[in-house]
């Protein structure tokens, strides 16, 4: 934990507008967006400069393995201005030979052109935000991009990683959104599987407070599959994926061999990461920060900390990870599962103690690993693949109280 971070988390926050779905700290600047010199570049360019400052306000840092330009949508911006902050990086971190350098991008928010821009700035790795390939679910859903435009993107991707200019890609569904009944999601996977890509990642639809889809279901009108469509819709995810040659390598995502997304295992196998800019949560050494959620104040907490300097305040070589529960439930999202005595050594604990916490959580898993939805190799536990990745929150929730209960 006394390391200093070897990845880092950068957000944009500019999206075209906000889909139905999403409570993320997104700054919708419509349409007709030139972030260099044309409308909306002032906000943009305003925005970039509070997140260099405090990118550069770090003072300990190692050269990063991994960078992750995520929103929002970055692919908003120019391709000159992912550059400058790639360099920005480069010069004053240092990049390691072979880093992940990945960058979400929303199709119909760039072209081919700029795709090629993005991958001469140093991007080796797309994350694409297709969600669906039918027209109707992107509708009510609020997304503004065709399928059409999904499918331009998915060959443009397809043709740069096929002729080796970027080291990998992944298409990024959403399960379960409205319409999206078995014969819909079905076609969804099939095309998604015409296209190949290395990585696949299928987020389940989550109603979040303040969306238009939370009003629309209060107000009963918005009509979400079943759970027995819902629970139809997973499995054949599971089916058609690994036919397919896909392995399930954490709950949300999958990869042929080799196309794991190493900056996303630093996020649940609990290593520190940093992170910069508006809303985001970086955790240098465990212990977690978030930043202000608005541009305005975001802006005054980025002076602030650079006043009281942001990196010292960080700096804590003898932190010792508290937040056991956390730790357990992003290892348990992995295939292999988590050690729960090396979670549980880092609290210190004197020998009885632990070993009475310990049979404590055995106890609140009992029934899970009699039924097989949790597997316990040594002191390695992990979620059986459907069924325990499935119905992981039940398991979650009993960890939770045990946590609860000894605190
Ligand atoms: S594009 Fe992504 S980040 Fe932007 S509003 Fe839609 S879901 Fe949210």
């Amino acid at each position: 934990m006394n390391k200093f971070p070897r990845s880092a988390y950068v957000h944009i926050p500019f999206c075209h507008r906000r889909c139905f779905y999403c409570d993320f700290a997104v700054i919708p600047i419509g349409n007709k967006v030139e972030t260099l010199g044309g409308y909306g570049s002032k906000t943009v360019k305003d925005y970039l400069h509070y997140l260099y400052k405090e990118i550069l306000s770090i003072k300990h840092k190692s050269s990063l393995s991994t960078i992750y330009v995520g929103g929002g949508t970055p692919s908003i911006l120019d391709p000159k201005q992912i550059k400058d902050l790639i360099d920005l990086f480069k010069e004053n971190y240092g990049v390691d030979y072979g880093a992940e350098i990945t960058m979400e991008v929303d199709p119909a928010s760039f072209n081919q052109d700029d795709l090629y821009g993005f991958i001469n700035a140093g991007i080796n790795r797309f994350s694409l935000g297709v969600q669906s390939f039918n027209d109707q679910i992107l509708e009510k859903s609020g997304r503004r991009h065709l399928s059409e435009d999904a499918e331009k993107s998915c060959l443009w991707l397809k043709k740069v990683y096929e002729s080796g200019l970027i080291k990998s890609w992944s298409l990024d569904l959403i399960q379960n959104l409205p319409l999206s009944g078995f014969k819909e999601w079905n076609n969804d996977l099939k095309k998604t599987i015409n296209f190949s890509p290395p990585h696949i990642s299928i987020y389940d639809l989550n109603i979040e407070n303040g969306t238009v889809f939370k009003k629309l279901i209060e107000i009963g009108k918005l009509k979400l599959p079943s759970e027995d469509e819902a629970f139809k819709n997973s499995e054949s995810t599971n089916l058609i994926l690994k036919n397919s040659g896909y392995s399930r390598y954490e709950i949300s995502n999958y990869s042929i061999p080799r196309h794991q997304s190493r900056h996303n295992r630093v996020y649940w196998s609990g290593s520190g990461w940093w992170s910069f800019g508006q809303g985001s949560t970086s955790s240098p050494w465990g212990k977690k920060l978030t930043r202000p959620r608005v541009s305005e104040e975001y802006k005054k907490w980025v002076i602030g900390q650079c006043h009281r300097n942001l990196d010292s305040s960080l700096v804590n070589k003898d932190f010792v990870y508290k937040e056991i529960d956390e730790k357990i439930m992003l290892g348990l999202r992995l295939k292999e599962g988590v050690d729960i005595y090396e979670v549980l050594k880092e609290q210190n604990w004197g020998n009885k103690k632990f070993q009475i916490n310990f049979c404590k959580l055995l106890k609140e898993w009992e029934k899970f690993l009699e039924s097989g939805l949790l597997v316990r190799k040594g002191n390695r536990f992990f979620l059986s693949d459907p069924k325990g990745m499935e119905l992981s929150n039940q398991i979650l929730i009993a960890m939770f109280k045990w946590w609860d209960d000894i605190n």
